[in-house]
């Protein structure tokens, strides 16, 4: 800590560093905790690279944390998390060109509340927006229409601040290594600070959601169960082996509310939650809910249609419920019906047409399992180096939802998501990185990617030649850090269970192996500090071609003032410990929204779900406020504070 304190004097004076100590982070859907050791909100880019050249200085792991959607340990730290909801203006809007440059904090429902001044939108969504657009992109969000990609095909340009402190930019054009590693980054990059959007014409779209039978969706599977309609998804409900087909077409039609039903509300809501919990004791009870919910909620019998119209904005998201684990994999589009029939012959007690090699005796899962699609074929910005799409076709994704009720585990997990991945990977699947995969190792992986994932690394290894920016997931997903050892690189230590289910997660500093609490040796620190100076970079030429890349360009952002600030964060104090959640799925208990198409709750679409807010104690302004300044003196110096460093320029 004296180190810190140290390093904090040495840099300018002008530029606040607005770190916390209190701050404990869970993901949205409270799967997994950490605690790390400051958690940083900049406003400005000045004060993103202060942050670099400090964790540089003080040898520690950066994780930037969006809305902590991730249901994995992606987002864990002991290190220092660094958060940009209050990095979020919108710089620029060319109404013309239908672009928006903005800092890439901001959420996208707050990106398509900006572009719907200017008559625009966001092209595509997934079942939330409350993503942030740097989170989004960098997990390869997806969401459902074989007219679109990923999220991230719409970014035409990006500014990352990198490991040497340095913001560049990066696009088709300009550095293109650069942005195919960073259109999908998993936070191993550096820090995203800036992205220019693509948005499309604003629309209400009219949609149409129908129970069918399982066998329908396979008979329509080649000819038009995807093409109809620009956006559709499919609700599998696997022991009634039926469906809900939601599809969903622009329209210039006036708005028209979907029919309403008594049960669609807070009654469906905490009956099916209620329901889920007692199944965790007796599972054999699953079809039986399946039937009861699903069947109260869309009808007993196929051929039960509800429809309406509203602002593509809203009708394109739906309410995830409760939290969740969440196993997702892209396969070949032309794979589903074989998928999709093995999966149910399996879980319906068929192993021998399941031809799957796990026993599901006695398992029993949840309702619905999603099928949706993407097409990232044809394109124009180049594809990610992890793109997880198929390359040559249309593809399907498979989310095996399992939820948690009231925080608890459902038994089956384990053996569920083990015979599931087996069966992705049989199809030629890959997973999604933001969900909870978990019986796939880094070899496979490797094979996977390939030549993709070695470019990745390598541009990965030049622009942070340390490993700030790595953590335990990447070494466990991708094997990277076995090969050598970063020294910035953060390990996990320990995971236990934490007192309100989930786990907490606690990692260690490479560096700090041998010599607790703190970094580099002198030596080692010496050889970093020279790889500042572009002409001095240890990392080859393409570090210094980054460099120079509109390094200067890209430091000068100006902001159109907006600074409206979401408002779902929870911020709560509990035992002295300062808590700044990045979402809630109990947020939102009120109704099942969009999830129930019949009937959505009134403050559903134009509120959507977890959304998060900077709720701060004290106030937007002041956010260190709140904090226990006795504890930050004692960890930043008392010079510090009271030359009004952190937070209080
Ligand atoms: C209820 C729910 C619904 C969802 N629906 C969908 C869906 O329909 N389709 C889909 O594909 N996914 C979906 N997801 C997954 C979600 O889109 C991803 O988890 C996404 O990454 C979350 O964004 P975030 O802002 O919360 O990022 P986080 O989860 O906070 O972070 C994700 C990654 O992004 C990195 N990151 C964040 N900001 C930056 C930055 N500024 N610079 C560098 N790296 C950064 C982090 O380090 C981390 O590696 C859903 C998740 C939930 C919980």
């Amino acid at each position: 800590m004296e180190k810190i304190q140290q390093e904090i004097a040495r840099t300018e004076p002008d530029v606040p560093f607005r770190a916390s100590t209190k701050h404990v982070h869970h993901t949205w859907a409270k799967t997994f905790q950490s605690r790390p050791e400051l958690y940083i909100r900049p406003r400005r880019l000045e004060e993103i690279r202060k942050i670099v050249t400090l964790a540089r200085r003080c040898r520690r792991r950066l994780v930037v944390v969006g809305s902590g959607h991730s249901p994995s340990d992606l987002t864990c730290t002991s290190s220092w998390m660094v958060n940009l909801d209050d990095f979020n203006s919108v710089y620029n809007v060319d109404v013309q060109k239908k672009t928006m440059r903005v800092a890439a904090g901001i959420r996208l429902a707050q990106l398509g509340k900006e572009a719907r001044k200017y008559d625009l939108q966001v092209p595509n969504l997934g079942s939330i927006d409350a993503q942030s657009i740097a989170g989004a992109i960098a997990t390869a969000t997806h969401g459902s229409s074989l007219k679109h990609g990923l999220l991230s095909e719409n970014v035409l340009s990006l500014t990352i601040a990198l490991s040497n402190g340095h913001a560049v930019k990066c696009s088709k054009e300009q550095n293109q290594d650069l942005f195919r590693a960073a259109l999908v980054s998993l936070g191993a990059l550096g820090i995203i600070a800036e992205v220019e959007f693509q948005l499309a014409d604003n629309c209400n779209i009219e949609w149409e959601q129908k129970l069918v039978s399982l066998d329908h969706v396979l008979a329509t599977w080649d000819t038009d169960l995807w093409t109809q309609k620009e956006f559709t998804r499919v609700w599998w409900m696997p022991y009634m082996k039926r469906a809900i087909v939601w599809s969903a077409e622009k329209t210039s039609k006036p708005l028209r509310a979907p029919q309403g039903s008594w049960y669609g509300g807070s009654v469906g809501f905490h009956t099916y939650h209620n329901l889920l919990y007692l199944s965790n004791y007796i599972p054999r009870i699953l079809p039986a809910i399946e039937w009861f919910v699903f069947g109260m909620q869309y009808g007993f019998s196929p051929g039960k249609t509800t429809t309406a119209v509203e602002e593509m904005a809203d009708g394109l998201l739906m309410n995830c419920l409760y939290s969740q684990f969440v196993n997702e994999w892209a396969i070949p589009l032309h794979k589903g019906p074989e998928a999709i029939s093995r999966l149910s012959a399996w879980m319906n007690g068929d192993p021998g047409e399941g031809n799957i090699p796990f026993s599901a005796k006695g398992l029993y899962v949840h309702c619905p399992i999603e099928v949706r699609v993407s097409d990232t074929t044809y394109r124009s910005t180049p594809r990610p180096f992890l793109d997880n799409t198929y390359e040559h076709g249309p593809t399907l994704y498979l989310n095996a939802t399992l939820y948690r009720p009231y925080l608890q585990d459902p038994p089956c997990r384990d053996r569920y998501y083990e015979a599931f991945e087996w069966l992705m990977r049989e199809l030629g699947g890959k997973p999604h990185f933001a969900k909870n995969f978990m019986y796939t190792t880094s070899e496979q992986m490797q094979g996977m990617y390939g030549d993709n994932l070695e470019k990745w690394t390598k541009v990965r290894d030049e622009v942070d030649p340390q490993g700030m920016f790595l953590g335990e997931w990447h070494r466990r997903t991708f094997g990277l850090g076995g090969r050598y050892e970063f020294a910035q690189q953060e390990r996990e230590i320990m995971r236990r269970n934490a007192p309100n289910g989930g786990q907490f997660w606690v990692g260690e500093m490479e560096a700090a192996r041998g010599r607790p609490g703190e970094g580099l040796s002198n030596s080692m620190e010496r050889t970093f500090e020279k790889a500042d100076s572009p002409s001095a970079s240890s990392s080859g030429e393409s570090f210094d071609m980054m460099y120079r890349a509109e390094a200067e360009k890209s430091t000068r952002l100006q902001t159109s003032g907006y600074d409206e600030k979401d408002d779902g964060d929870k911020t709560n104090a509990d035992e002295g410990v300062y808590h700044r959640f990045h979402g809630n799925p109990k947020d939102k208990t009120t109704g099942t929204a969009v999830f129930d198409k019949i009937s959505v709750d009134a403050t559903s679409s134009s509120n959507p779900p977890n959304i998060l807010m900077s709720r701060d104690i004290a106030s937007s302004r002041s956010w260190v406020g709140p904090v226990d300044k006795s504890l930050l003196e004692k960890v930043l110096g008392s010079g510090y504070l009271a030359k009004g460093g952190l937070g209080e320029a």
